[in-house]
Parts: C-alpha cells; sequence; structure tokens
C-alpha cells in the first residue's frame, strides 16, 4: 500500500503524541505510588485505622471523629441533610474537609453517596430511570452521559464519591434490588458497567468527576429465593462465567473502588471471602482500588475476619466506629490482622485519594450548584425514558395515541406522582411518596401532547365510561433493600399488582373501553390476566423524575426502542425454585422471553 508523506508525518506526530500521552499517564501514576509510600511511612498505628474508617456526617461527635480519629471518608445515603440548598450541602462538607486537613497529616476525606440514578439523595437533583430501565435501553452512550451527569451533581452536592454502578446479575425477581441492576443478562450488564464506570471517573482528578463503585461483590443479585443477603449455592464456574465479568470490566476501566456484599457464597459470607475478594479480585484480577464493606460490616460479619479477608474500609456507622477501630487496633497488636495488610488496605485509600487530585483540590467547586437539575441534563433523562419503555402489546390501534383523541382518561394514583414513578432510592432510602421538586408526572405529559380533554380519575371511581380511551396506570409502591424482597417480613409486597390495581383495570376493560396499561415496576411482574384484557401493554420500569417523557412515546413522536432486560414470567408458580423464570431452568418458558419488544413499525 502506498502511502504519502504527509499521512505518514502525521501518523508518525499522532503516535508520538499518543505515546507521549501515555507517558505522562505511567509517570503519573508511579509518583501517585511514591507520594502513597512517603505518607504511609509517616503514619501511626490509629491515623491508619483512621483512614480506614467511614462514618455518617450528622453523627454524635461525627467533627471530633474527623479531628481525633483521623476519619478516612463520610458517608450520605438519603436527603434531606445536612440541609436544604446545595450551598449549606457543600459547607457541612468544606467544614469535616477542614477538619481533616487539620489533622497532623492533613489526609483529606472522601465523601461517598448512594447516588444510585442521578444525585437522587438531593431534592431538585436530575433522577434518571433505575439501571433497569438503563438495560431495557441497552445503550452505551447514554449510560456514559448519564454517569458524567450524575457525577456533576453529585460534586456539585459535595461528593467526589458515588456508590454505583450496581452490578448485580439477578436471577429472582423476587430481589427487592432487581431495578438497581441493568439485566438479567451478562453481556449487557458487562457493557453498560464499562460505559457508567467511564461516565462517572473521566478524568479521575477533575472536579466535576467522581471515584465509582461497582456492587455488591459478589452474588447479590442471584442468591436463592432472591433473599437479599442470603445465600448464593451457584458453582464457582457459574459464578465466573456468569457474574464475574462486569467485574472484570468495571476493573479494566479502573473503577476506584468495589464494594463487598451481604449475601454468603456455599455458606461464607462475602465480607469473610478472602479467596474471592484478595485472591481473585486483588490479586488475580489486579484490582488496584479499594474495597469498601457493606453497612455496619464490622460487627455483622465477624468483627476483623472482613479486614483479614482483604476488606479496606469499612462502613463503621450507627455505633460501629468505637468497637471497630478498637478491635482492630487490639488485633493487629495481638498479631490477629498482620501491619502488611492494614498498610495494603491505607496504601490503596491514599492511591484513590491522590488519583482523585483531592490532595491539591479536596473542596468542591461552589460553581457546579447553579448545574444541579438544569434543562440538559433532564434532556438526557427524558431521553434514557423514552428509550427504557418496552412495548410489549399493542392492538386494535391504540397506539401511539391520537392527539386528537376528544377524551382520554387517566387512571391510577402512580399516573400522577413523581414519588411512586421513582422506586427506592429517591430522596429517601426506601422511596418517596410524594411529588418531588422539579420532577414531572406521567399525566403531565399526557396532558402536553393531548389536543382534546384529559379527565384523571384516580382510583377508578368515577365511571368515565364516555372517554374514547383509558390509560391506566398501575404498578408497584417504592422499596429498596430488605423491604423490597417479595416475601419480607416486613411488606405485603407479591408478584402481581394489587387487588386495587387490577380492579382500575377490570372497572374499565369490562365497559370495553380501549385501554392501555403502563406498568411502574422494578422488576417484571406476574400481569398474564391484564395483558389479556387490556388493548395495549407498556413495561415502563422506574423512570425518575422525567415522567412526562413517557408520553412522548405514547403519542408518537418517537418510536419504542425498549427491549426487555428479563425474561417476563407467566405465573407465580415460575417463582417456586431458586430461580425466576430464565435461562436457569430450562423447563419453564416466559411469557416473554428476554430481548422482547415490540415498535411501532
Ligand atoms: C447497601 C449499599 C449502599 C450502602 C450505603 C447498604 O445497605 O447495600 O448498596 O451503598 O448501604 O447506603
Amino acid at each position: 500500500m502506498k502511502i504519502n508523506l504527509g499521512t505518514y508525518l502525521l501518523s508518525c506526530f499522532l503516535l508520538m503524541g499518543f505515546s507521549c500521552k501515555n507517558k505522562m499517564k505511567v509517570s503519573n501514576e508511579i509518583l501517585i505510588e511514591q507520594k502513597a509510600a512517603t505518607l504511609l511511612k509517616q503514619m501511626t498505628l490509629e491515623e491508619k485505622i483512621g483512614q480506614m474508617s467511614q462514618i455518617r456526617h450528622f453523627e454524635e461527635n461525627a467533627d471530633a471523629h474527623v479531628s481525633e480519629k483521623f476519619i478516612g471518608s463520610i458517608i450520605h445515603t438519603q436527603g434531606p441533610t445536612p440541609g436544604k440548598s446545595a450551598k449549606e450541602w457543600q459547607k457541612r462538607f468544606i467544614e469535616l474537609q477542614k477538619k481533616a486537613l487539620s489533622t497532623r497529616l492533613g489526609i483529606p476525606l472522601l465523601f461517598g453517596v448512594d447516588a444510585v440514578h442521578g444525585q437522587n439523595t438531593f431534592e431538585g437533583a436530575t433522577i434518571f430511570p433505575h439501571n433497569i430501565g438503563l438495560g431495557a435501553a441497552n445503550n452505551e452512550e447514554l449510560v456514559f452521559e448519564i454517569a458524567k451527569i450524575t457525577a456533576l451533581e453529585s460534586q456539585a452536592t459535595g461528593f467526589n464519591w458515588v456508590f454505583s454502578p450496581c452490578v448485580a446479575i439477578p436471577y429472582n425477581e423476587k430481589w427487592g434490588r432487581v431495578y438497581e441492576a441493568f439485566s438479567e443478562n451478562t453481556e449487557i450488564t458487562e457493557k453498560l458497567t464499562k460505559a457508567s464506570v467511564k461516565g462517572h471517573q473521566g478524568n479521575l482528578a477533575d472536579a466535576t468527576t467522581v471515584m465509582a463503585t461497582a456492587k455488591h461483590f459478589i452474588g447479590d443479585g442471584a442468591t436463592d429465593f432472591g433473599v437479599e443477603g442470603g445465600e448464593t449455592s451457584l458453582s464457582d464456574s457459574e459464578i465466573y462465567t456468569y457474574l464475574l465479568p462486569p467485574y472484570k470490566a468495571a476493573v479494566q476501566e479502573k473503577v476506584g473502588a468495589v464494594m463487598a456484599s451481604f449475601n454468603s457464597i456455599n455458606g461464607i459470607s462475602m465480607h469473610n471471602h478472602k479467596k474471592l475478594i484478595t485472591d481473585r479480585l486483588k490479586i488475580g484480577m489486579k484490582f488496584d482500588g479499594i474495597v469498601v464493606s457493606d453497612w455496619k460490616a464490622y460487627s455483622r460479619f465477624n468483627g476483623i475476619e472482613v479486614i483479614n479477608a482483604g476488606i479496606d474500609m469499612v462502613m463503621a456507622v450507627d455505633g460501629d466506629l468505637e468497637d471497630f477501630q478498637e478491635g482492630l487496633k487490639k488485633a493487629v497488636e495481638d498479631k490477629k490482622v498482620s501491619m502488611e495488610r492494614i498498610d495494603d488496605a491505607v496504601r490503596r485509600i491514599l492511591r484513590q485519594k491522590f488519583r482523585l487530585g483531592l490532595f491539591e483540590n479536596p473542596f468542591p467547586d461552589t460553581t457546579l450548584v447553579s448545574k444541579i437539575g438544569i434543562k440538559k441534563h433532564r434532556e438526557i433523562a427524558k431521553q434514557a425514558v423514552r428509550e427504557s419503555l418496552v412495548l410489549l402489546k399493542n392492538e386494535n390501534q391504540v397506539l401511539p395515541i391520537s392527539k386528537e383523541t376528544k377524551k382520554i382518561l387517566v387512571v391510577g394514583e402512580h399516573a400522577n406522582n413523581a414519588g411512586l414513578q421513582s422506586g427506592g432510592w429517591s430522596i429517601n432510602w426506601q422511596g418517596n411518596l410524594e411529588n418531588y421538586k422539579g420532577a414531572t408526572t406521567i399525566l403531565d405529559g399526557i396532558k402536553k401532547h393531548s389536543k382534546g380533554e384529559v379527565v384523571y380519575d384516580k382510583n377508578a371511581t368515577e365511571n368515565h365510561f364516555d372517554a374514547d380511551m383509558a390509560i391506566i396506570v398501575v404498578g408497584e409502591i417504592p422499596y429498596a433493600e430488605f423491604f423490597g424482597d417479595i416475601g419480607h417480613e416486613s411488606n405485603q409486597l407479591k408478584l402481581t399488582l394489587t387487588e386495587e390495581h387490577q380492579q382500575y383495570i377490570k372497572t374499565y376493560t369490562e365497559k370495553g373501553l380501549k385501554t392501555l396499561v403502563v406498568l411502574i415496576s422494578g422488576r417484571p411482574l406476574v400481569v398474564s390476566e391484564q395483558i389479556n384484557s387490556s388493548d395495549a401493554f407498556v413495561a415502563a420500569w422506574l423512570p425518575g423524575s422525567e415522567g412526562d417523557g413517557i408520553a412522548e412515546v405514547l403519542f408518537g413522536d418517537f418510536n419504542f426502542k425498549g427491549k426487555l432486560p428479563h425474561s417476563w414470567p407467566k405465573d407465580v408458580k415460575d417463582y417456586e425454585y431458586k430461580y425466576g423464570p430464565n435461562f436457569w431452568d430450562k423447563t419453564l418458558k416466559p411469557l416473554y422471553e428476554f430481548g422482547f419488544g415490540m415498535t411501532y413499525e
């Protein structure tokens, strides 16, 4: 092949540029290792254990603990603390950071937040569809953009670390965290994990990026019967083949942290699983970031055994701090935990703090506050809502809805409630039952698009049988970990719709009204009867703050794009076994196969 001189010189130049950039990266990494080693040498055992501790910002004596117990990180899980405005949040975290910087060695704090679908702990932030919806959209550029915005809005509220993405592969829809994961499919999860880590972390030292966390390592979604923190009885080879690839992808993208899981694997608690945490993840996969424990791991999972298994930072919250710090100190003095193990943990924490540039820029950028929940961010969230919708049935020309339709009836409390449409981890840990700042509802969107009359019959009691069609919005109430498991003692959740919601649909289908059902749920539900009786059926998952985006597809401005990220069950009986109606049990045929989804053409 002939090549002209210009092209030749240009490619040499580009190549030099590339290798030059790479060299800079390498030398920067060497520098970081040197800095971390130098700092580590100066640290006392107390200071090292301090770095391994994570506490809440509103705990009693939090300030004193940062100053005197050399805390390494602050955790935030839900609103509305520490204040009404983002400025107040930043102020509080700056205050704590100053305390950390005034300690003997001045090591800055990491501020971590459960931003799992946008900075969902702050009212007014952009809240994206939960990951299950993004799995349906299966668009890696979109996941990248969403993660980038989440990072920026998290920084704007004072955080430099998010506990996201959840890269679980759920095998039983009874699990209350199905929606936190992208899909039951390993390849989709792997691909979207990569995009998510890239989007969050970008250039880690930038003021608009954050450290990401792949969680929960490993087997969280594959517990028998879908019990949160239960027993995962898969074989090693099943774990490596089906569950590990997303972690490999995250590590390749240099994810800063991995969170250990509450479940056990074949009888060994993951928090005590040295073989998987140290041998597989750290040594085998060369993960050089932080392994962070889950909530109160020290008191839950055999004390110092969590450290010996390879956990580097402990969520020592709600009264655990003293026991953890004293217990670990004594264990080191008694030689039950080696100094080498402590140094490995602290080196990893310091390395990430250097990578984040926290020693040079420890404070959040105050100018970012004005970017929270801006239109540009909400447009991306709306795109995600549109792309996440899965059309399961469309008969009798119900969809797309004509904008000229004379009278549209909208039914169901989920149609006009941003809290209900957002699911768990929205403002509050277990979710929120009301509208919240900045959000739009499904009804808002319908009203915006319709040129005719739109009537709203919240609980299907008003008998609007003269309407030209009914849009019935039904679904689950918000829930999060533990409380969302079907069969958990705290709830009445079922794999089917509630009696009331079944009745909403019956009331209007039995009168022969053209009916579209929109399902708001964190998992596929058993709705075979309702799919049968309605003319059209849409799985809308948990769309987040931009509920009005749904109407853009229903009225035909955009086509459907979403495909099922889970196979869809046909019968509650399909859940008698350990897993749901997916490929684990070949004798079960789902109602719709994984990947199903119709379009208008
Ligand atoms: C959850 C994690 C979460 C952590 C901090 C735990 O109970 O399992 O996903 O990041 O709490 O809120």
